[in-house]
Order: C-alpha cells, then sequence, then structure tokens
C-alpha cells in the first residue's frame, strides 16, 4: 500500500523501514498536516501522521478528496484526530494502542525525581565548578504518597514502579483497575486525590471531559508545595491557572513533557528563532518547572513497537481484517 509518512524525522525513517521490510511502499516527508499543507497527500491511499499533524475538519476532507482512506497514526492518543469526520470522509483510523508503556512511566518518574533531588540544578551547577549543596535538599520517595490520575497501561506501569520504592499510591480512574488495587492503590474521588497527593502524575487521556480538568480550583485543592508531572497531554491542564499556582508559590514543582499549545513548537528546532507564546515562555522562567518536549515515549523498544503496529495496521486494512487498533471507520 502507498503511504505518505508526514511530519517524518529521521528516526521514524530508520524503524518503520526496518518493520516494513519493504512490504509496503512508504513515503517520507518533513511536511507537519494541516489544511494548507494536506494536498501533499493527494494519491495516497494512506497517511501516516504523528501527534503534530492536525487531522481536522478540513484537512480530513482534502485527504478525502485526494484519495485517502486510511490514517495509520504513530501515536496512542488521537485527540489531533476529528474522528466523526474521518467516518463522515470515509477514512478508517488507527493508532498503536499500546506500545511501551514503561518508556511514558519511567519518563514521567524521572521528571518526580529530577524536580525533587533538583538534579536539573545540579547540573548545570556542577559544570560552573559550583558544589555548594545549598537549594538542592529533597525529600524520600519511601513513604510518600502519590496520586496518578488515570490507572490505564500508563498510570498502572507508573503505579509499579512506585510501589516498588514503598510510596502510598491514591487513584482517580472511572474505571478502578484491580492491577493497581493489588499494589495497595486506594481510589477515590479527584477532589480526595487531589487533596492528599504530595505528588501527582497525569495518565489520561484528553477528552472534552478531561480537558482543563486541572484548573485553578482544582489546582488549590492540591497541597501546598506538592509536585505536578504531566506527561500525557497539555490540554488537560490550564497553563495560565498552572502559573498562577506557581507564582503564588502553591505549587511547588511542575514537570512537563507536554504542553496546550506544543504544537507552534515541538519536534522542531527553533534555537535561532524567536519564541512567541509568552506564556510558554513564563513557564520556562520558574526555577521549580522541568519542560521537556513530548519525549516521554522516545525509547528504542517504543519506536520498534510503534513501527511494528503501524506496518501490522497497513497489512490488516489492506487484508481487510478488523483490529483492536481501529479508531473509527473500516478496517
Ligand atoms: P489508557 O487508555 O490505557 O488509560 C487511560 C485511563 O484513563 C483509562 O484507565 C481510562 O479508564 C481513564 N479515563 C479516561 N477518561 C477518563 C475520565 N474522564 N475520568 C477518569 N478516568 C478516565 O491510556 P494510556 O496508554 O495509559 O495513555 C494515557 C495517555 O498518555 C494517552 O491518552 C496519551 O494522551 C498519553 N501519552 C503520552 C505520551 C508522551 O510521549 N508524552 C506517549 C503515549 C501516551
Amino acid at each position: 500500500m502507498r503511504c505518505l509518512v508526514t511530519s517524518a524525522r529521521p528516526y521514524d525513517r530508520v524503524y518503520l523501514e526496518a518493520a516494513n521490510a519493504a512490504r509496503h511502499d512508504l513515503v517520507f516527508v518533513e511536511t507537519v498536516l494541516d489544511a494548507d499543507t494536506a494536498s501533499v497527500a493527494r494519491g495516497f491511499p494512506a497517511v501516516c501522521p504523528f501527534v503534530d499533524d492536525l487531522l481536522d475538519a478540513q484537512t480530513l476532507e482534502i485527504l478525502a478528496q485526494g484519495g485517502t482512506r486510511l490514517l495509520v497514526l504513530r501515536s496512542t492518543g488521537f485527540n489531533h484526530v476529528d474522528i466523526p469526520v474521518a467516518g463522515k470522509c470515509g477514512i478508517a483510523v488507527m493508532r498503536v494502542r499500546d506500545y511501551s508503556p514503561h518508556a511514558v512511566a519511567e519518563f514521567a518518574l524521572g521528571l518526580m525525581l529530577t524536580l525533587n533531588r533538583h538534579l536539573h540544578k545540579a547540573y548545570a551547577r556542577v559544570r560552573e565548578g559550583n558544589f555548594l549543596l545549598d537549594g538542592l535538599l529533597g525529600f524520600d520517595m519511601h513513604g510518600k504518597t502519590v496520586g496518578i490520575l488515570g490507572t490505564g497501561k500508563i498510570g498502572t506501569a507508573l503505579a509499579h514502579c512506585l510501589h516498588g520504592m514503598g510510596c502510598q499510591l491514591l487513584g482517580y480512574d472511572i474505571q478502578p483497575n484491580p492491577e493497581c488495587q493489588q499494589l495497595g492503590m486506594e481510589y477515590g474521588p479527584l477532589e480526595a486525590v487531589l487533596a492528599r497527593s504530595q505528588i501527582l502524575s497525569l495518565h489520561l487521556p484528553l477528552t472534552p471531559e478531561t480537558y482543563h480538568l486541572l484548573n485553578a480550583e482544582r489546582l488549590g485543592q492540591m497541597p501546598q508545595g506538592s509536585i505536578l508531572v504531566n506527561t500525557s497531554r497539555g490540554g488537560i491542564v490550564d497553563t495560565r491557572a498552572l502559573i498562577a499556582a506557581l507564582k503564588s508559590r502553591h505549587l511547588g514543582a511542575v514537570g512537563l513533557d507536554v504542553y496546550e499549545e506544543e504544537a507552534e513548537l515541538y519536534f522542531h528546532n527553533l534555537c535561532d528563532d524567536i519564541i512567541c507564546d509568552d506564556t510558554f515562555a513564563r513557564l520556562l522562567t520558574f526555577p521549580n518547572v522541568v519542560v521537556t518536549g513530548h519525549q516521554a515515549f522516545f525509547t528504542r523498544e517504543a519506536l520498534t513497537a510503534i513501527a511494528a503496529t503501524t506496518i501490522q495496521n497497513l497489512d490488516d486494512f489492506e487484508a481487510g481484517r478488523d483490529s483492536i487498533n481501529r479508531v473509527a471507520g473500516r478496517a
């Protein structure tokens, strides 16, 4: 099947070509899809987008007019695709339902440890010959209470890591997970989890229900000095409210691998450019905030699994087989 791989980075080519073994005709372009660029896919029955490609109604209509019948997403999340419109346009959507939950869970743990033990400051300090410990005081994770919002695949992998470190686990999910309960996780209503969590990690999908779930009121319900880590989707947190909670010193530290307006910034080298997003720029000024550019998934194991599933999705669609990875349309 002819498939256009958009937003393609060199590592996408390496892993997808290895998984493909010349079965499908893959064409790689760096172009980020949106309504202005969608014509690049004209004549391709399949398109393979990443999370920074915007598959809104207008883009999907242009893709459908150009003959596209399948989107094979290189991601778990599909909030960047207008799924009802894809269905109406006759475009099937398949995703990578799971790859390595450990990649994201371990990264979230890394952010917690970085913020708690000030590793980001220590790295710079030692390189400048400053070996003072003042300002680097942290706390033992052992015995601390960590709240996990969303205890699906990634939240559960994180629960295992934290359980191994002796943390007390709180959980919030519409569907409590027995695997987490076996680790001693106590499920409760959102307000109760927020109020008791010394560290809070977000692992919910971005949906209309979870959009700005952490708003000013909910951030205010978190304990003074607590740590918030978001490796899920930026839109779950109201960034302006987050900045207010940092300015008032209510939150102790924040780790963000995702940002609600990240599409303009992430996955590009802007080092010689001017960042015009003042909200993002303000976030970068806090000494107790660590921002990374949506890299939590980025391990060899995850890229191998993403590529294998993406090629399998092309195989399944071509053969007319149904698939657990189907999000919309015929598989
Ligand atoms: P999952 O589907 O296994 O788990 C999500 C959990 O959220 C489920 O248990 C579900 O019941 C719960 N949930 C959904 N809506 C809810 C609501 N309104 N209220 C309470 N609970 C709700 O997903 P996952 O594989 O664990 O991934 C979670 C998210 O992580 C993805 O949706 C994606 O946005 C994000 N992600 C980020 C990266 C990254 O690189 N930063 C990589 C992969 C995934």
